[in-house]
């Protein structure tokens, strides 16, 4: 599809943007100016701004509420300290009251162009329209590449494969909203949320941009951990694979040790062996610390679901009335 102006659009829509910010005084100002660039024809578009303060440190929150003084559709939920980005796009999505819904970050790597595209797929009857970037040009090559390996390896255990090349910038109909409340858990991967509940999906492809102003939040050690959560929340395979390994190693010893003795009988007894010996011990010794260290990353997990504590926590709502 290219890029369509709202025209099309005829009809009441109520849309709803998420937009986490955690120290994004920077990009606040632009993201609001090209909101209202891209959507100033489409008068008919009953639209809202959620900016979730994601324990921002800097100037984000005093910023935002300055805007909504004069800008209605701005509403600000203000979190009580940084729950992370999964976090902030949940609390957001549960504030959010539109027809139609779309987190989108605030440093218009997201163009909000495509949303009037998105729309007029979810007009046909989707009710999912994802962001699908066309190429990874702007993302380092460690990025891309660490990106790649994580899909790869997801789709191949998970029950739910991920699509490739899809963030978090999607549109979402108010049932998929409601679907996605309607999940228990405490530690939320979105992506992988999105994915599971399912419902008619199609996608729009974009070029993703650099971002605007501001730098990444998400550093090397950021994204292991997020992958971690992604393969840990969705497949149990890392934990079922030890038994197998077990098999396999228990196997080859057990035929060593009928070789040894078949050997001990026919040559006679044999002391030299010290250094297998010690390449069986270190290697079999490595083997059980990390399906140990498997076990308690799940454990881990289960622990601090089995706590019920709330995925975030609200310090204020401002909406634009108050
Ligand atoms: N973000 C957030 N909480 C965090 C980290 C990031 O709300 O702990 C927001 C951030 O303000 C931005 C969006 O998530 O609006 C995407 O972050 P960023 O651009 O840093 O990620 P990248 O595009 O580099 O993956
Ligand atoms: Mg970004």
């Amino acid at each position: 599809m290219t890029h369509q102006h709202g025209t099309q659009l005829a009809g009441h829509v109520a849309l709803s943007l998420v937009i986490p910010v955690f120290n994004e005084a920077a990009t606040i100002d632009l993201f609001i100016a090209r909101i209202t660039d891209v959507f100033k024809e489409e008068a008919l578009v009953g639209l809202e701004m959620v900016f979730v303060n994601d324990g921002s440190t800097d100037a984000t929150l005093d910023l935002l509420l300055e805007r909504q003084r004069s800008d209605p559709r701005v509403r600000i939920v203000d979190l009580s300290r940084n729950f992370g980005k999964e976090a902030a796009l949940t609390a957001g999505l549960q504030t959010a009251t539109g027809q139609v819904v779309v987190p989108i970050d605030a440093d218009l790597q997201d163009p909000p162009e495509v949303i009037l595209q998105m729309i007029a797929l979810w007009r046909q009857g989707y009710e999912v329209v994802l962001g699908h970037r066309v190429s990874r040009r702007t993302d380092s090559w460690a990025k891309k590449t660490s990106a790649n390996w994580f899909y790869r390896l997801h789709n191949r255990i998970s029950d739910q494969p991920l699509p490739k090349d899809v963030g978090d910038f999607r549109l979402m109909d108010r049932c998929v909203v409601e679907a996605l409340e309607s999940l228990p858990e405490s530690r939320r991967f979105m992506k992988g949320l999105f994915a599971w509940v399912g419902f008619r999906t199609t996608h729009v492809d974009y070029e993703r941009p650099e971002r605007v102003a501001g730098e990444t939040k998400f550093n090397g050690w950021r994204l292991w951990n997020f992958a971690l959560e992604g393969i840990t929340s969705f497949s149990t395979d890392p934990l079922k694979v030890w038994t197998y390994l077990g098999l396999f190693v228990s196997l080859v010893s057990f035929s060593f040790a009928i070789f040894i003795v078949l050997r001990t009988l026919i040559t006679g007894v044999d002391v030299p062996g010290y250094a297998s010996l010690m390449v069986a011990v270190t290697f079999l010794g490595g083997l059980q610390l990390i399906g140990i260290g498997v076990l308690g990353e799940y454990l881990g997990r289960t622990y601090i679901e089995s706590k019920r504590r709330p995925v975030y926590l609200v310090r204020r709502v401002y909406n634009p009335k108050d």
